[in-house]
């Protein structure tokens, strides 16, 4: 591509309003343009960025057995009604109406679309594992859009889909995927690390997220400095006693069910907002009764929650012990009757900010709720969230945390959409039931920023081969002289058809700002052509390192290949 025929508008300046390094170089380096708040352009830079990462993407889901197709970003309501989630996601879910005022919603996510269209097309188990993924654009209105790339509006995700009929071939295909995950974030040239996350909301148990080492990462990450552990802290636990097992998983499916619904009112009634996103531990004491921990570093529901905890009777553990601790309370399964514990301890939560602990509404009764009352802990003492410095849970090395970038996310979602919305298949002795799902969700455009982020020095950007928009800049320092804009154009050609990418600065510009262009791009190796050009001498640079060679044109393939 030559310079003069595309549009990459550098600024001298850096944009005021830009926080992280990511967002500050995208914009100075012409890669993006904000259009409204977490809403940009891909300029022709960033747009053969955010491509590269497709492929890598679209290659590992291809090679891990997944197969392409696009669905609707215009979802019906009606699906999201029956899944309940219309009542549940909060004001993040962007909602329309067409012209007949029925409700649509702009996809945030898509197991309501995929889950209907497989409940339409499969019926048998033998079409079972299927596993269909897309990349498409999602709207999320993100209470905070900041950080450029890093928290959108409208954002690129690839979202996959698995559907089964045995929790071994869900087993598998996330194994699966987690593979291709860590793949695709290694060939993004990311350090990263896949860690033990919350499954939260989204209703499931087995999950992980792929979180890049970054400052400017919005989740705390804790890990072991001497094996493979680590957890999002929203998950690490408090105490290895208290720990979601394998038993008490168990208990929690035993857990009775009632209908959808009541979920969906449950939630309408306390008005619950993902977006407080408190951060809790829950721990299953017996059959019949969840402990919620909650970590106090919310803005939002810090003073709510001491405030209502000072007039509760509800006693916090030790608190010398237990400063993060902001409450502790104990939400009974019972009266909610749902499946899914999550779900519950979301609510019990909500029940404690809220302050309708106890409350006397019907179905909105949370039974069990007073700890010395209605229930002892025996290690209660003991209780406290994981900290730095401490041993590994699994008992190799200590601890270390550090700020993440979430990626990726792969999640065992299980049952929750498929008997929510009916999606059944027929098993080998012709009985119905429920598919098992799984989803796997990677951000496109905010692993372009993380790369963005780690990646970059104090003159701009230091892109990884793998990445970066085009392999090689060649730099016509005067395109008056004629040796020297001829010898670019023929480089040019030359090394286009042995298969580089070539960004070829032809502009009239003075070297000055073609250097300083140049490297603020950041492209891999800059090809210089200058005074010796009549010699057939021209300049390599490695963008990274800084490192400058002459190198005779014939020998300049030979060199960078
Ligand atoms: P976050 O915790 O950062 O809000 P999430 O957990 O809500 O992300 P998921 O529902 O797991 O996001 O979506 C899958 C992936 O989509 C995430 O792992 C992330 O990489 C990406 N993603 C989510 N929200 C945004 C956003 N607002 N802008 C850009 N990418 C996003
Ligand atoms: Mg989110
Ligand atoms: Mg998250
Ligand atoms: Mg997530």
């Amino acid at each position: 591509m030559k310079q003069s025929q595309t549009l990459i508008p550098t600024l001298r300046e850096i944009p005021a309003d830009a926080e992280v390094r990511s967002h500050q170089l995208l914009l100075k380096a012409g890669f993006i343009r904000q259009n409204a708040s977490g809403v940009y352009s891909y300029m022709p830079l960033g747009k053969r960025v955010l491509q590269k990462v497709e492929t890598i993407v679209r290659e590992e889901m291809d090679q891990a057995g997944a197969v392409e197709l696009l669905m609707p970003a215009l979802q019906q309501a009606e699906l999201w009604q029956e899944s309940g989630r219309w009542y549940t996601y909060g004001p993040e879910l962007m909602r329309v109406k067409d012209r007949h005022e029925r409700d649509f919603a702009l996809g945030a996510t898509h197991e309501e679309v995929i889950t209907s269209l497989v409940r339409d097309e499969v019926k048998s188990y033998k079409r079972l594992p299927l596993t269909l993924y897309q990349i498409q654009t999602k709207f999320r209105d993100e209470k905070r859009p900041r950080f450029g790339l890093l928290r959108g509006r409208e954002f690129v995700m690839k979202d996959a889909y698995s559907f089964h009929s045995s929790h071994g071939s869900l087993d598998e295909v996330y194994q699966k995927l987690f593979t291709a995950y860590n793949n695709v974030f290694t060939r993004c040239g990311l350090n990263f690390r896949a860690v033990i996350a919350d499954s939260g909301a989204m209703g499931g148990k087995d999950t992980h997220e792929f979180m890049v080492l970054s400052d400017v990462g919005e989740d705390t990450i804790a890990y072991s400095d001497s094996s493979n552990y680590a957890a999002n802290i929203e998950m690490a636990p408090v105490n290895p006693t208290y720990s979601k097992s394998e038993e008490a998983l168990k208990e929690i499916e035993k857990v009775e069910t009632q209908n959808q619904k009541t979920i969906a009112e449950v939630s309408e009634f306390l008005n619950v907002d993902a977006e407080k996103c408190i951060k809790t531990l829950v721990f299953q004491v017996d059959d019949k009764n969840v402990l919620v921990l909650v970590r106090g570093d919310h803005e939002v529901n810090d003073t709510k929650l001491k405030n209502l905890f000072e007039a509760s009777s509800v006693e916090l553990a030790s608190p010398e012990k237990t400063k993060e601790i902001v409450g502790c309370s104990v939400g009974s399964l019972g009266p909610i009757g749902v499946k899914n514990i999550e779900v519950v301890a979301d609510f019990a939560v909500e029940a404690i900010v809220n302050g309708v602990c106890g409350a006397n509404e019907e179905h909105f009764h949370y039974i069990n709720v007073n700890p010395e009352r209605d229930f002892t802990i025996n290690k209660y003492e003991d209780l406290r969230f994981i900290q730095e410095g401490d041993s590994s849970p699994d008992g190799e090395g200590s601890i270390v945390f550090a700020k993440g970038i979430e990626v990726g996310h792969v999640f065992k979602l299980g049952t929750r959409y498929s008997e929510a919305m009916n999606a059944l298949y027929l098993d080998e002795n012709g009985k119905s039931q429920p598919m098992i799902m799984g989803c796997y969700g990677i951000g496109v455009s905010r692993t372009v920023a993380a790369v963005a982020e780690q990646y970059n020095d104090e003159n701009g950007f230091t892109w990884p081969a793998n990445i970066a928009p085009y392999h090689l800049h060649i730099i016509a320092v005067n395109m008056k002289d004629q040796v020297q804009a001829e010898l670019s154009e023929m480089l040019y050609k030359d090394l286009t058809k042995n298969r580089f990418e070539v960004l070829l600065d032809d502009r009239g510009e003075r070297p000055g700002v073609k250097f300083a262009d140049s490297d603020l791009i950041g492209l891999p190796i800059r090809i210089t052509v200058g005074k010796k050009a009549s010699d057939g001498i021209v300049e390599l640079k490695i963008r990274k390192t800084g490192e400058m060679f002459e190198v005779h044109q014939n020998e300049l393939l030979e060199k960078i290949t």
